[in-house]
C-alpha cells in the first residue's frame, strides 16, 4: 500500500464532504453485501411533528409534556413543541426516568404517569378502540405513543417524521449495485415498514432495543461484510461493530467518533459515493 494514494483518495473525498478516517474501511469496502440504516435522523429528517392526538387533547398533552420536558428524545421535542403551541401549561415531573427504546415515566400531579410504546406498558390494558386507532395511524407511517396515568391509557399521540427527500434515490443507487438494504430501528414494525416502502428499503428489523443494534449487525455479517449508517448515541455500538461504519455529520459526537466514514453534508446519497470512492482508492493502493 502506498500512503500517497491513500492520502490522495481520502483528500479528494474530503473535498466532497466524505471523511474517510481509517484504512480498515477501505479494506472492507469491496466485500460489502448489506447496507443497514438507522431510521430516525438517518432515513428520516429526524424532526418529528405531532399530527394526531387521540383522547382529551388538553389532558393528554398536559401529562405528556410534563414528562417529556425532562427527555431529550426527538419525540419528546415534538410533543413539547405541540404543547407549547397549543398553550398548554404543564406540571413539573418528579422521579423522572427514561427507559431506553421504550419511553419515560414520572410522577405528575401526584399520579404515576408514562409516555411510550407497547414495551413500556407491562400489564396496562389497551382497549380495542385504542388498538384500532393506533393501527390506523401506524399504517400512515406515524409513530404512536401511549400516554397513561395511574395504570390506565388516557390517550395516544401520533408523530410523523418524514423521509428525507433524498432517501429514495440513495437507496436505489445502492440496490442498483446489488447491495441489500436494511432498516434497523427501535420503532415498531408497522411504522417502520410504511417508511421502508416509501423509500424502497428491502428489509425491516424493527422493535430493536438500542443495546441489541450491534448484535443485529453481527447477524447480517454471517452473510458478508456490512456497512451501517447512523447518527444517534444508540447507533454508536452498531457503527463500531459494522465493517464499514458511516456516521451522518449532523449526528451525535459519539456516533461521529464511532464511524470510519463521516458524511459531512448529511446527504444520504453520499453513502453510495463513499463506497464507490473507497473502492477506487483501495483498488489503487492494493
Ligand atoms: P430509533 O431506533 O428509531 O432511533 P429509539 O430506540 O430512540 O428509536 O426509540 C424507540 C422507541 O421508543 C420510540 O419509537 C418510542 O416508541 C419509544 N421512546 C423512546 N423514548 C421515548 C420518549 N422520550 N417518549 C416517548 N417514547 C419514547
Ligand atoms: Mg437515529
Amino acid at each position: 500500500a502506498t500512503p500517497t494514494a491513500l492520502m490522495v483518495g481520502t483528500g479528494r473525498s474530503a473535498r466532497m464532504g466524505i471523511l474517510i478516517k481509517n484504512g480498515e474501511v477501505l479494506e472492507a469496502v469491496n466485500d460489502v453485501k448489506t447496507v443497514i440504516f438507522d431510521k430516525t435522523g438517518t432515513i428520516t429528517v429526524g424532526k418529528p411533528q405531532v399530527t394526531d392526538i387521540v383522547g382529551d387533547t388538553t389532558q393528554v398533552l398536559k401529562i405528556a409534556a410534563s414528562l417529556e420536558a425532562s427527555s431529550e428524545h426527538p419525540l419528546a421535542t415534538a410533543i413539547l413543541k405541540n404543547a407549547k403551541d397549543s398553550g398548554i401549561d404543564y406540571s413539573p415531573a418528579e422521579n423522572f426516568s427514561a427507559i431506553e427504546g421504550k419511553g419515560v415515566r414520572a410522577v405528575v400531579d401526584g399520579k404515576s404517569a408514562f409516555v411510550g410504546n407497547a414495551k413500556l406498558l407491562n400489564d396496562v390494558e389497551v382497549s380495542d378502540t385504542f388498538k384500532q386507532q393506533m393501527a390506523t395511524l401506524q399504517a400512515q407511517a406515524k409513530t404512536v405513543v401511549f400516554v397513561g396515568q395511574n395504570h390506565q391509557i388516557v390517550g395516544l399521540i401520533a408523530i410523523q417524521d418524514a423521509p428525507k427527500p433524498t432517501s429514495k434515490d440513495a437507496i436505489s443507487a445502492l440496490k442498483s449495485q446489488g447491495l441489500k438494504t436494511v432498516m434497523l430501528t427501535g420503532d415498531n414494525q408497522a411504522v417502520s415498514q410504511a417508511i421502508a416502502s416509501q423509500v424502497g428499503i428491502d428489509q425491516v428489523v424493527a422493535d430493536v432495543l438500542p443495546a441489541d443494534k450491534a448484535d443485529q449487525v453481527k447477524q447480517f455479517q454471517s452473510t458478508g461484510k456490512v456497512a451501517f449508517v447512523g447518527d444517534g448515541i444508540n447507533d454508536a455500538p452498531a457503527l463500531s461493530t459494522a465493517d464499514v461504519g458511516i456516521a451522518m455529520g449532523s449526528g451525535t459526537d459519539i456516533a461521529i467518533e464511532s464511524g470510519g466514514i463521516v458524511l459531512v453534508k448529511n446527504d444520504l446519497r453520499d453513502v453510495y459515493k463513499a463506497l464507490e470512492l473507497s473502492k477506487k482508492t483501495f483498488n489503487r493502493i492494493k
